[in-house]
């Protein structure tokens, strides 16, 4: 078995895995029970004899909660301990919250879920599956989006074409943070340093084998969707701008070939005014161009200043998560 060198923790499928589900919650207080339910099922079956796994573990990341959840994992770890949880000192996000995840899961595979089981469970098995033909990354690809309205479709479309139109680091369409990921690839990611997490993007960005497997995703049962159209259009800001630098650079290309029209525009009016005289309308014209370049100039601006506010975030290096308490060990 080989060993990873930053960690000392067993790497790479051996004939005796420990997988850890990593499961960020905010306000899921009503869901916890369920999940426990349904995923511990599950667990438990691909530990039997047969199952080829050795031990799991649950690890819930409480986000900041302001509900009764945290009382809710006290109890599932007290019939359970196996189940564990970090509780963080107030709501970081879901990327944040992941991170935590990733940096205490103890499993040599682990795998990241939502507690509102959209993502079926069921499927990790056949992750493990592929994870022991020599897979080092195995995400979930939704075979259908029906469960989610169709705007929340046509903009997931839209950004996912914008992602990998604007960045050389592709991300799986239709692929969310339900994916198994190897010790090594978890290492990888925890080695990061940056404090944006979009978590998408630094998974794309390791690279590593990775293949696809197919759910259909239903939808959520209990409790509420915790994103709303904002915070999703935060995410996919943060997902362009950690990316991809285009957003930038279009600039100077922009201002060029506006720069080559206005020349253009001038050697025009030399040449008229020299053919035929002065003329002193075009009142609408200067309006125009004026108008549009202190749009266009606005525009730039704001894009350097989002790049700008990151450099900020980044290299003021605080934490990218606080733990307040840990059920179950570290
Ligand atoms: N979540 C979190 N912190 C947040 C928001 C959400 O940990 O600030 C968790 C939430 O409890 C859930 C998961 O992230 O387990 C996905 O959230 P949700 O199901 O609301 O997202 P959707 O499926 O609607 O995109
Ligand atoms: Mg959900």
């Amino acid at each position: 078995m080989e060993t990873n060198a930053l960690t000392e923790i067993p790497t790479g499928p051996g004939p005796l895995p420990t997988l850890s589900v990593i499961v960020p919650v905010k306000d899921e207080q009503v869901a916890i029970g369920p999940f426990v339910a349904r995923v511990t099922a599950v667990l438990d079956a691909l530990v039997a004899p047969g199952g080829g796994c050795e031990a799991w573990e649950i690890l819930f990341v409480d986000d900041g909660s302001q509900d009764a959840t945290l009382a809710a994992i006290h109890a599932a770890h007290r019939a359970d301990p196996r189940i564990r949880a970090l509780s963080l000192s107030r709501n970081f996000g879901k990327e944040a919250a992941l991170s935590a995840g990733l940096d205490h899961a103890r499993g040599r595979a682990v795998v990241p879920i939502d507690v509102d089981l959209q993502d079926p469970p069921e499927v990790i098995g056949e992750m493990l599956d592929r994870w022991r033909e020599g897979f080092e990354v195995v995400y979930g690809v939704r075979r259908n989006r029906l469960s989610d309205s169709l705007p929340k479709r046509m903009t997931a479309d839209l950004y996912y074409r914008a992602h990998n139109w604007l960045s050389s680091d592709k991300i799986p369409e239709h692929a969310g943070d339900f994916r198994l990921l190897d010790r090594k690839v978890v290492e990888v990611i925890r080695a990061m340093p940056e404090r944006n997490r979009f978590m998408k993007g630094l998974f794309a960005w390791g690279g590593f084998r990775q293949t696809a497997v197919e759910y259909d995703r239903s939808p959520r049962k209990l409790g509420e969707t915790k994103f709303n159209y904002w915070k999703l259009w935060t995410l996919a800001i943060d997902g362009i701008t950690s990316a991809s630098t285009v957003p930038l650079r279009v600039w100077s290309y922009l201002g060029a070939g506006i720069a080559l029209l206005a020349l253009c525009y001038a050697i025009f009016l030399v040449v008229r005014t020299a053919l035929f005289g002065v003329d002193v309308a075009g009142y609408p014209s200067i309006m125009v161009a004026t108008l549009f370049l202190g749009g266009v100039q606005l525009l730039s601006l704001g894009v350097l200043g989002e790049y700008v506010g990151r450099i900020l975030v980044e290299v003021k290096h605080r934490p990218i998560y606080i733990v307040r308490d840990t059920i179950g060990g570290d």
